[in-house]
């Protein structure tokens, strides 16, 4: 049709170029997650701290059990008891055992854990007993965790550039980190615009849409570490795109706007940006979300704020924030590698069609391939219209089909991106 797009990759380097990482902050473990460690952290200590039982038993000389059997038990004086928490107050002499509850400090003399299903001791609420039976031998180190088997004081946990995910969190606590030096989360400002669009959950009157973008982007931002802020939903005009933008600019890091970057007679989003800042790019050769914008803006006191304009149909505006604002929002994150996926290949299920010279984006569910074990193939999860929610909802993926082809026939392999948490 002779229209300019720019590639994919082009646009996303064009996006990412000059975006640093934000400030640093010191965050504590409950704010941590999904953040990016600005240091490398070491162990500042070593896990476990000291020799531990793994089970509910009795600590033991393995000596003394070496010859132990149902049929041969031996009977050994039970001089005390410990429990996690508490350092031991009996050693285990010669022919003594202590009882000792999981998690428990290893009592000096005692080299191995006899479980207590071993024994002819009542595992649970029992009273301490005089003495026990022991009917399996212990072998030396028998269920004992031993101090340093996870980690030593001082070795590297994480490098720097690292994405906090849940264990690594509890990673870094046991490694005696109460808190965290992470770069600061990107603030994002979400803006919906269409005269059509109504709050989620309102009455519909004649010709009306819920605004249903704002809420899954805004969802998206935080899913990728961001703050946000919802805006609302301006009309289309331009004076009202523009003040609900002006308002946002010196707070937020990241705007996103959804709707209005077209060619219609009502389309005032990049009007907008240029009138607060400027458009750097516009149109992809992506599909869908082809009129994709970005532009860059300061407010007065100098802050830069990134400006992306999605496409407003729902599937575009998805997919254009996992293409585009999802790596630029991880950038500034401090994350190394905010381009990275995770992709997969498959097989299509069917023949699809596209139309050149855009990279398409097709929404797939995927299933083992029952024809060869341990591939997969991938089905369409619905309708490929950019309208369609009901398929972006059942997919599990994107599957990839190049820029320069008209469609793939069935049984072609693919790249898959998975979607997380899709
Ligand atoms: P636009 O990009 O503004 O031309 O909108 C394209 C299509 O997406 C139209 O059918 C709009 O009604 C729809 N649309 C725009 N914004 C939203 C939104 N926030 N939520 C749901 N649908 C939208
Ligand atoms: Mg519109």
């Amino acid at each position: 049709m002779g229209e300019r797009l720019l590639s994919l990759d082009d646009a996303l380097a064009r996006m990412l170029a000059g975006v640093v990482p934000l400030p640093v902050e010191e965050v504590g473990v409950d704010d941590a997650v999904g953040r990016v460690l600005a240091e490398p952290l070491a162990a500042r200590l070593t896990l476990p701290p000291w020799d531990n039982t793994a089970m509910d038993g009795f600590a033991v000389r393995s000596a003394d059990a070496a010859t132990a059997s149902a049929g041969h038990p031996v009977t050994l004086r039970v001089v005390g008891e410990v429990a996690a928490g508490y350092a031991p107050t009996t050693p285990v002499e010669p022919g003594t055992a202590v009882r000792i509850l999981t998690g428990a400090m290893l009592p000096e003399g005692a080299d191995a854990v006899v479980p207590v299903e071993e024994t002819d001791s009542e595992p649970g609420l029992a009273t301490l007993p005089a003495a026990v039976e022991i009917r399996a031998p212990a072998p030396p180190g028998q269920h004992v965790r031993r101090a340093g088997s996870d980690f030593h004081a001082g070795v590297p946990l994480l490098p720097a550039g690292t994405r906090v995910v849940p264990a690594a969190l509890a990673l870094l606590v046991a490694g005696g980190h109460g808190t965290l030096r992470v770069h600061r989360r990107p603030r994002v400002a979400v803006l919906a615009t269409g005269d059509e669009l109504v709050a989620p959950g309102e009455e519909l009157g004649p010709g009306q849409i819920h605004d249903s973008n704002s809420p899954a982007l805004a969802a998206q931002a935080r899913a990728a570490g961001a703050d946000v802020r919802r805006l609302g939903v301006a009309r289309d005009t331009l004076a009202e795109v523009e003040t609900a933008l002006a308002g946002a600019i010196g707070w937020a890091d990241l705007v996103i706007v959804s709707g209005g970057v077209s060619v219609g007679a009502r389309d005032v989003v990049k009007a907008a940006f240029e009138r607060l800042g400027r458009v750097d790019l516009w149109r992809v050769a992506v599909q869908p979300g082809k009129p994709v914008a970005f532009g860059r803006a300061r407010s007065s006191d100098g802050r830069e704020a990134l400006l992306f304009g999605l496409p407003g149909n729902p599937v575009s505006s998805f997919v254009t924030f996992e293409l585009f604002v999802r790596p630029v929002l991880r950038a500034l994150s401090g994350d190394r590698e905010p381009t990275a996926r995770r992709v997969v290949r498959a097989r299509l299920a069917s023949a699809v069609t596209k139309s050149p010279p855009r990279r398409a984006f097709l929404r797939v569910k995927l299933a083992p391939d029952p024809g060869r074990p341990g591939e997969r193939v991938a089905l369409l999860a619905g309708g490929q219209g950019s309208h369609v929610l009901s398929a972006l909802a059942a997919a599990d993926g994107l599957a990839v089909v190049p820029e320069d082809l008209d469609g793939l026939p069935a049984g072609a392999e693919v790249d898959v991106w998975e979607l997380e948490g899709a």
